[in-house]
């Protein structure tokens, strides 16, 4: 079986295949179907936080999935309720949870329980932003390249420079909702909020009645060396996104809701999917291994060795690391997709951020062995312009 043409032959078209078939994983390794190993800084774009088929997640979707797989909400379950009591615990201050499926979804919600909460329209984001695809949470989203073709879209949002306290200031207004922020622009970039800019935020939010949404999709579940981004600048959010590596790998997004957000009545919002057992089993599992295996301080100590090391290459290609836990950025001096195909044909999958920044975020259980094979491969490739 031909699998990289028969996915090239029926593919919508939306994604460039890639020439390799990956089939199995663990840990921080993949391997393809011919037995070739390669390591991933990828993590599916953040979501293999515990690192590929993780046993304790692995036996919780089997063990699940010959109980109970689905159930709408409306009936409770011993799966979810254990979920809410955990999810709530991690930010006391916000002690319910709406459950969706994915990122998009979760912005989606937020924002409209933003707008349900306040009776007010108006949406600030930020530039470079990125809060996922559908309508809601693209319009959210910075980047013209994923927004223009699908105008118009949601009215009444509109976009600051982030950072800049003064700009979010003036935006916020009596008509807006909420201010939705990441507090490490991802996708876009690798740019860390200022704790004096969110705790502005904060501040602002409040005296206007707005609304903060701390968007944690990417930087979450101990990716930054704390269980959320927004707690190295110790603000309490009015909402908080969530998704990507939630449950262990498995599909589930959600919202933490606080007390400022009100006006919530059966019907109003809902999803067939959304708090289902199995994600939520694996969504336990998943964080009683982030608990167990201490994988912030894990995140903490190796995104500092991979930090220090990054910072020792002496390329004249990098412009600038910037990042916190394992969620670093290496922007460069020019575009980075050659000298990305270059670390995979060195068998290291990286992503960009924007079109000059290698984004790492390799799962948190990675070994010192495997980055000093990073920085090794990173330190051939950038030594020369490609
Ligand atoms: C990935 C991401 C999203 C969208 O999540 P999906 O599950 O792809 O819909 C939203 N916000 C941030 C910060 C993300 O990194």
């Amino acid at each position: 079986m031909d699998i990289f043409r028969i996915e090239s032959e029926h593919t919508s078209g939306l994604y460039t295949k890639q020439p390799i078939v990956f089939v199995r994983g663990q840990g921080a390794l993949l391997w393809d179907a011919d037995g070739n190993e390669y390591l991933d800084c990828n993590s599916g774009h953040g979501v293999a936080n515990l690192g590929h088929a993780h046993p304790k997640v692995a036996e919780a979707i089997s063990e699940q999935s010959k109980k109970l797989v689905t159930l709408f909400e409306t009936f409770p379950n011993d799966q979810r309720a254990a979920l809410m009591k955990k999810i709530t615990s991690l930010v006391p201050e916000l002690n319910r949870v709406f459950f969706c499926n994915s990122g998009t979804e979760a912005v989606e919600a937020a924002i409209k329980f933003a707008r349900l909460s306040t009776g007010r329209p108006g949406i600030v984001a930020s530039m470079r932003g990125f809060h996922g695809r559908t309508m809601g949470a693209l319009s959210a989203t910075w980047n013209k390249h994923y927004r223009s073709a699908f105008e118009p879209l949601v009215p009444e949002y509109s976009h600051v420079p982030f950072n800049n306290t003064e700009r979010l200031k003036e935006s916020v207004n009596d008509q807006t909702a909420a201010v939705i922020l990441e507090a490490i622009q991802g996708e876009g970039g690798i740019y860390i909020a200022d704790t004096a800019y969110l705790q502005a935020a904060r501040r602002i939010c409040s005296e206007k009645g707005t609304l903060l949404i701390i968007d944690e999709i990417q930087s979450g579940f101990c990716r930054t060396g704390k269980m959320f981004a927004f707690q190295h600048m110790e603000i309490v959010p009015d909402m908080i996104t969530i998704a990507k590596s939630l449950a262990g790998g498995v599909p589930m997004g959600a919202v933490l809701i606080g007390p400022r957000v009100q006006g919530f009545s059966p019907g109003l919002h809902g999803s067939t999917f959304g708090g289902n057992p199995l994600s939520c089993a694996a969504a336990n599992a998943a964080l009683q291994v982030m608990e167990d295996e201490n994988l912030a301080s894990q995140a903490q100590e190796k995104g500092e060795y991979l930090k220090e090391k990054l910072e020792e290459l002496n390329s004249p290609l990098i412009r600038e690391v910037r990042g916190l836990g394992l969620m670093i950025g290496i922007e460069l001096k020019q575009k980075v997709a050659p000298f990305l195909k270059a670390l995979q044909d060195r068998h290291i999958l990286a992503l960009n951020a924007g079109l000059t920044t290698i984004r790492l975020l390799p799962p948190l259980v990675i070994s010192k062995e495997q980055i000093d094979t990073l920085v090794e491969q990173l330190s051939e490739v950038l030594s020369s312009e490609v």
